[in-house]
């Protein structure tokens, strides 16, 4: 991996996370998942890999003081097992101190500007997107939820922002990019920036939980915090970074561009179960060389199912790792027993989430309420 070569708005995977540690600057999370009482399962597996500042988190709540978590997630359809990663993490973040709070920004202006998809669509798909992140532990009493176009205080610092940078600093981060592109990575540094705003209980720590290839979004908004730390007292943003899972395609990202091999939080568990017998394998060409040879977890999809969301616990995934590099498990057996976790994990979430519904809206009214009525 070279630099420039993260590309947030790309389809590709990330093949090599050491590299991108030592190109990037990213700092290892291993050495800090001891700091915390109970490990979320991306942490003690690795699938959170790489961090910024993540101490400056781990005091706050070691000391009981205030912090935010923020990301924000484009509102171009259901949630995926992508989009479910980010939002496991913010949930994690969250309930980690009651002096957390969380600030989910709907990224209608970057689903705009590099989907197409217009204000009026977006705005339909938000609300159940809201209602999974509730099903999936969201506390409503300590969150804050907003559309990035309707936001004020997000466009007055995207526009102040515009003055500090220069066409060449975002093409080093982002490459040569369309305007409307360069724009919404100024609100979305906006979006990473807002919880310190003072009528908003800030300046104080923000951890962005953010897959991988989001990081050139994190290191923009670094650069602008110190740029503008004496007019807005800004602490640089702390970030953690979770690893890309697999499309069921096997070659890319999970990402709402790959339709046919995604999986979403919406989709019946029939639909998931075709899915994922269809779905591409690190396994061998025949049964004897599997058994001779062992599968390959690390390319393999249905293995990400296990890890990332659906096994039962940390000693499950070992052993899935083990039976699989052993030739063991064949991959027709792991397709199903993966199929039937995914299968009852989707009937709970659907009900949960549609009970939740209400909840959702009512979120999103309070919101508005209060970021409106926010330093008046
Ligand atoms: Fe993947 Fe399971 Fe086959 Fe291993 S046995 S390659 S984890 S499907």
């Amino acid at each position: 991996m070279v630099k420039g070569e993260l590309d947030p708005w790309g389809t590709s995977s990330v093949k090599d996370y050491g590299r991108l540690q030592t190109e990037f600057g990213i700092e290892p999370v291993a050495p800090l998942v001891s700091r915390f009482k109970k490990p979320s399962p991306h942490l003690s597996r690795g699938i959170d890999f790489g961090q910024r500042d993540l101490t400056r988190i781990i005091e706050a709540v070691e000391k009981n003081k205030p912090y935010a978590v923020m990301s924000g997630i484009k509102p171009t359809g259901d949630f995926h097992l992508g989009t479910k990663m980010t939002a496991d993490d913010m949930v994690y973040f969250q309930s980690l101190s009651k002096k957390g709070t969380v600030f989910y920004a709907v990224a209608d202006v970057e689903a705009y500007a590099d989907n197409g998809l217009s204000f009026e669509q977006t705005s339909k798909i938000a609300a159940r997107n809201v209602a999974d992140i509730l099903a999936l532990g969201l506390d409503p009493d300590r969150a804050v939820v907003y559309f990035q176009s309707e936001e004020l205080k997000v466009m007055r610092l995207g526009t102040v922002f515009s003055r500090g940078v220069t066409n060449n600093m975002l093409k080093a981060i982002y490459g040569e990019r369309q305007i409307g592109l360069y724009m919404s990575a100024l609100y979305q540094a906006g979006d990473i920036l807002m919880p310190q705003l003072p009528e908003l209980g800030g300046p104080r720590p923000v951890l962005v939980p953010v897959g991988a290839d989001q990081d050139p979004h994190i290191r923009l908004a670094r650069d602008l915090a110190a740029r503008y730390k004496d007019e807005y007292g800004f602490i640089p943003p702390s970030s953690i970074y979770h690893r890309l899972m697999l499309s069921l395609g096997g070659s890319d990202k999970m990402s709402k561009r790959s339709e046919s091999t995604l999986l979403t939080l919406e989709d019946a568990p029939k639909d998931a179960n075709r899915k994922i017998m269809t779905a591409f394998t690190g396994g061998r060409d025949t049964v004897e060389e599997q058994r001779r040879l062992g599968g390959r977890p690390e390319i393999c999809p249905v293995y990400d199912l296990y890890g990332f969301h659906f096994a039962r616990n940390d000693e499950h995934v070992k052993t899935v790792y083990h039976e699989c590099t052993k030739g063991i498990r064949l991959c027709g057996e792991c397709k199903m027993e993966a199929a039937g976790l995914v299968k009852s994990w989707l009937e709970e979430h659907h009900k949960r989430r549609d009970a939740l519904m209400n909840d959702a809206r009512e979120l999103m009214t309070k919101s508005r309420d209060y970021l409106s009525s926010a330093g008046k």
